[in-house]
């Protein structure tokens, strides 16, 4: 079992399988062993990298082999930046914890929705909790969670928490964290704010670097089409509609009237 070779229980493995991972990627192979040593790491990863079982499956390991604590303790902190990616670790962990030796309690809590069913889950306290950062501090301030017991804390896509705004909030949830802990830094661009932030939190990173598969960089060409502006509508419309499915567009004169528009770009590009 080459997830087993990693390090990871075999309970884990056929866990792993069972969500139809079989073989490690790259990221996956680079990253467990590290993790499970408790190194900090540093990924340059896409989604669709398996980044996802790259933190959770050792991370996960990590805690089932911990004592249980009355009431729970947070170990595990995610930070993500959007609702479907809390949801989408959150399956994650939430597929794997029945794979471990002692029941683990996660919580995934996300802004947009009501508080209290998350605050309720909070009782009692949750091992690992996979969070935006904009309602973590909400419960926070609600006194529904604490952070002083994190062990280790995952950035994950961190180019896009910064991206969207979340740099204070951040940088007051990073303030509650007790300051020796393992840190897992996952971003798929390196802007100089981005490293910034990576160089403040990490210590001795294991770098891993994941090249974007070509599957997995979209085919983008960019056009400019110029329009009077009263039938940008009417154009934006026919686009729509003639190019649902294709990835050719064409361009043609603005003078050209709508009635003569080309019912297919493509038979013209
Ligand atoms: P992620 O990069 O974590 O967002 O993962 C993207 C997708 O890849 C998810 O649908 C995973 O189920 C899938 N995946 C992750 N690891 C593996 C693997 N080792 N084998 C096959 N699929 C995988």
């Amino acid at each position: 079992m080459p997830f087993v070779e990693l390090g990871l229980s075999p309970a884990l493995a056929r866990a792993a399988a069972a969500l139809g991972l079989h073989q490690p990627t790259p990221i996956q192979s680079a990253a467990v062993p590290e993790v499970l040593r408790g190194r900090d790491v540093l990924g340059t990863a896409q989604t669709g990298s398996g980044k996802t079982a790259a933190f959770v499956l050792p991370l996960l390991q990590q805690l089932g082999d911990e004592p249980p604590q009355a009431p729970r303790r947070t170990r595990v902190l995610v930070l993500v930046p959007t609702r479907e990616l809390a949801t989408q670790v959150g399956e994650t962990v939430r597929a794997v914890l029945p794979a471990l030796p002692r029941r683990l309690k996660a919580a995934i809590v996300f802004g947009g929705v009501s508080i209290n069913p998350q605050m309720l889950h909070l009782r009692g306290g949750a091992e690992i909790v996979v969070a935006t950062p904009g309602r973590l501090l909400d419960l926070i301030d609600q006194h529904a969670i604490r952070l002083d017991a994190v062990a280790t804390l995952v950035l994950d896509e961190a180019d896009r928490l910064l991206d969207l705004g979340f740099a204070e909030e951040l940088a007051r949830i990073l303030a509650l964290l007790p300051a020796r802990r393992q840190n897992l830094f996952f971003s798929a661009t390196f802007a100089p704010a981005v490293q910034a932030l990576a160089g403040q939190l990490l210590r001795e990173p294991v770098r891993i670097a994941i090249a974007a598969e070509p599957a997995d960089r979209p085919d983008i060409t960019q056009r400019a089409i110029a329009v009077d502006a009263p039938r940008r509508t009417q154009l934006l419309r026919h686009l729509i509609t003639s190019m649902a499915g294709s990835a050719r567009w064409c361009s043609w004169p603005p003078s050209t009237p709508p009635s003569r528009w080309p019912t297919s770009c493509a038979a013209r590009a």
